[in-house]
């Protein structure tokens, strides 16, 4: 099948090729669509977003080369807004991925996605040991930036469990991860399932994991598949699997960004 995928970084933030490079490799690919979401400024952490002085120059290109491809595929321009980013100038893109990549202690800022170490470090100081307190802290800034930002799609939704070190199979980490999705679901029924964990082999599975698919499938959400591709490369990494893997689970389409439209299409 033809895919199409909306999570991807380019040298505007931390990925390591040109748009011009991606806009490339899709076509090369024959893609449906694929879009741009570099990550939004965060000025507590330089490491991954637009600085703000690039802002117009990202826009810039992305429209040239819509543009510039328009009779060869389509193309988005899009944002990764992390939680903690300002949302500034939304109508300048067609649509923003929602995601959470810290937890905020007090006045400081910890990353969830760096380092299973560094997760253990604070579950260990500030949660006295408790995974489960560290999952609460992220499902409830992620549920709370979500309504607040209403974001177009839903992004890595349980990349607290990145490194493994969550209770996956406990009723209370399921219930608290069941209960986030439903009032995030209420926000906007479109959902990423990311297949960057597997290509960074930090996960065998994408995010979310498999217990979090049912739910969404349960409660009328709809995936959207992507890669967060940080290299041309891995465009479409593992999309064929995934597809397959959200067919076990029961799922009967995913949903694409198609004439500026979220257009579902069967699997
Ligand atoms: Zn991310
Ligand atoms: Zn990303």
């Amino acid at each position: 099948m033809r895919y199409s995928n909306i999570h991807t970084h380019t040298v505007f933030s931390d990925g390591r090729y040109t748009p011009e490079e991606n806009v490339l490799e899709a076509i090369k690919r024959n893609m449906i669509s694929i879009g741009f979401s570099d990550h939004s400024y965060t000025e507590f952490d330089l490491r991954f977003g637009i600085r703000p002085q690039n802002t117009a120059a990202y826009v810039r290109e992305i429209r040239r080369l819509q543009k510039k491809y328009k009779d060869d595929l389509e193309i988005y321009l899009g944002l990764e807004l992390d939680g903690f980013s300002k949302l500034e100038n939304r109508e300048l893109y067609d649509y923003i991925i929602g995601d959470c990549h810290y937890i905020k202690i007090g006045d400081e800022y910890f990353t969830v996605d760096d380092s299973g170490q560094e997760q253990q470090q604070v579950i260990d100081r500030y949660f006295g040991g408790n995974p489960l307190g560290y999952a609460k802290a992220y499902f409830d800034v992620y549920t709370q930036k979500t309504i607040e930002n209403k974001p177009d799609i839903l992004g890595h939704f349980d990349l607290v469990a990145k490194f493994g070190l969550m209770d996956e199979e406990s009723s209370a980490y399921r219930n608290m991860a069941a209960e986030a999705l439903i009032s995030c679901l209420e926000i906007t029924p479109f959902i990423e399932v990311n297949t960057g964990p597997v290509c960074r082999r930090v996960r065998k599975v994408p995010y979310p994991t498999d217990f979090i698919l049912k739910e969404i499938l349960a409660h009328g959400g709809k995936v959207v598949l992507s890669s967060d591709s940080h290299e041309t490369e891995n465009m479409e990494f593992y999309f064929d699997k995934t597809v397959q893997l959200l067919k076990s689970v029961g799922f009967k389409s995913i949903v694409q960004l198609h004439k500026g439209e979220f257009e579902e299409i069967e699997i």
